[in-house]
């Protein structure tokens, strides 16, 4: 076991100061995979949001208009920190979230790497010279911070949520308040600690944990925040927007997913199996771009179901912390219990389950990996997230019907599909209402791409040279009587 105490931070960072609530209340933090507690948090308000606000404000004045090779110097200084604080970071997150080891490894490591590309990236965020239309004229396009940032991050990936709107943020000039969700708040505390280490100035990054509606609507209703950054539910994203209209803030949107993983007759068959392992079972099935529904093709419909099962069955179900483990809990009850209903209703509706299919014998939320055929457009995972480790298998005859199906949802996010022909890869580009698409690839995510979702799945984009874009202001100049 690593020790990881020195991040479990009870307080929230406002400033230069790291303080509790001003009631003293708190909020307790568990561990999924024990269900004992870690230790507890700020239930912070409305007064310690606006403070956090107000500390921000302040601190952009000078950090806006600070050298860009001083601000990417410290987020070097921050990816080393990340990087030489892995191991207990990792620890951190698996003991408050539930993932395995690895994979909390994977995400401290792809949030470094977020840090770094934005750290290199803001230097190349050029401006333009747009050609005039008289001789006498010179118009300029010019980026600047947009101001204070509020940054609103979900459980399931606590530490790299946050990353790809810190970093962003950071090295466009804007100063930040995060406020990290109540169930895994100490990886993002834990940015706080590590921004403080490597030198950023206080009230640069600021993080408060408690009420979600206090602090967010306490956010929203600021005219100092110019912009907000949430990933989480569709739901909430909803509010936060219909609260943005007040003081026209600037806003961008990670929400919810409901993808398709389609499989034509023509697929390589382990490569088809592999992808969609990684696409389903990654995080315990809690993940927004997860597959929701897998659309198999008649022609191989059998053996990928064989196959899929065999490899779902034969999963490592366990606490994340021990070796080998490659499932650990869900995440509380409420989550196991939506996977409980949406495989109940399915059952009714005709569907049979090929493995898993119930609790685990863990107890607690550990739930088993589970496959289920004969799935159908009524049943409640068609237009739902499952958020669980939840296979639901559709087969289809062509390609026109797998892409309707595939697009009949209000979401828009991640979309795969595995297929050796060339002509139909490029139809599914065009033809999957989706902001992210994996041909022949079951995770797809990376610092260098535009990661966003389409529809109801969001707004903007984050990674990427366009995760920079949101964090501007573009200004237009045109400057005349220069006398050319
Ligand atoms: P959630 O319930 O929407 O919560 C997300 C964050 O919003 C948490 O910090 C939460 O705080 C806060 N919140 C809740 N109600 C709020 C309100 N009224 N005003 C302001 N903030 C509020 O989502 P979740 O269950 O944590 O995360 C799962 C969802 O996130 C899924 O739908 C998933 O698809 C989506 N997600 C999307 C992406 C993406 O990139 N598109 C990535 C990851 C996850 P508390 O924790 O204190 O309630």
């Amino acid at each position: 076991m690593t020790d990881y105490s020195r991040f479990v931070l009870e307080s929230n960072l406002i400033g230069d100061r790291w303080t509790g609530a001003d009631s003293g209340e708190t909020i307790a933090v568990t561990n999924p995979a024990t269900g004992a507690q870690i230790g507890t948090v700020p239930a912070s308000g409305e007064a310690e949001t606006m403070r956090a606000i107000a500390a921000a404000k302040a601190a952009f004045e000078s950090w806006s208009k600070s050298d860009l090779s001083y601000r990417v110097g410290l987020m070097n200084r921050l990816n080393d920190a990340l990087l030489d604080n892995q191991e207990a970071l990792a620890w951190l997150l698996t003991c408050e979230q539930g993932k395995p080891l690895f994979e909390a490894r994977g995400e401290i490591a792809i949030g470094a790497a977020y840090v770094r590309w934005f750290a290199e990236e803001i230097r190349r965020a050029k401006g333009e010279i747009v050609p005039a239309p008289t001789r006498d004229r010179r118009l300029l396009v010019t980026h600047h911070p947009v101001g204070v940032v509020g940054a609103i991050t979900p459980w399931n990936f606590p530490s790299s949520m946050l990353a790809r709107k810190l970093a962003p943020a950071l090295a466009a000039g804007c100063t930040v308040v995060a406020k990290p969700a109540s169930a895994t708040p100490y990886s993002g505390l834990a940015w706080g600690k590590l921004c403080e280490e490597a030198g950023f100035p206080a009230g640069v990054v600021n993080i408060l944990t408690g009420s979600a509606r206090t602090i967010g609507a306490t956010i929203m209703a600021s005219p100092d925040v110019r912009k907000v950054t949430f990933t989480g539910s569709t739901e909430v994203g909803k509010t936060l927007i219909r609260q943005s209209a007040d003081t026209v803030k600037k806003v961008s949107m990670e929400l919810g997913g409901n993808a398709p993983f389609i499989v034509f007759d023509d697929a390589d068959l382990d490569a088809a199996v592999e992808g969609a392992m990684v696409a389903k079972y990654r995080n315990m099935g809690q993940t927004c771009v997860c597959a929701n529904r897998f659309f198999v093709q008649a022609g191989i419909h059998d053996a990928f179901v064989k196959r899929l099962a065999e490899a779902t069955g034969a999963l490592v179900v366990g606490s994340g912390t021990e070796e080998g483990v490659q499932q650990g809990p869900m995440i509380d009850l409420n989550a196991v219990e939506k996977v409980e209903t949406m495989i109940a209703d399915a059952l009714d509706k005709g569907a049979n389950v090929v493995t898993g299919g119930k609790r685990h014998g863990n107890g607690g939320t550990y739930f088993e990996p589970t496959v289920l055929t004969g799935a159908t457009g009524e049943m409640m995972f068609a237009s739902d997230e499952i958020f669980g480790p939840l296979s639901a298998v559709f087969r289809f005859e062509t390609e026109e019907e797998a892409l309707q199906a595939a697009n009949a949802t209000r979401f828009g996010l991640a979309a795969y599909a595995y297929t050796r022909d060339l002509g139909r890869a490029f139809r599914l580009n065009e033809g999957l209402q989706y902001g992210l698409i994996g041909i022949n690839a079951g995770l797809i995510t990376t610092v260098e791409a535009p990661f966003g979702g389409l529809k109801e799945s969001g707004l903007g984009k984050e990674g990427g040279s366009q995760g920079l874009e949101d964090y501007f202001d573009t200004k237009y100049t045109a400057i005349a009587g220069l006398g050319l």
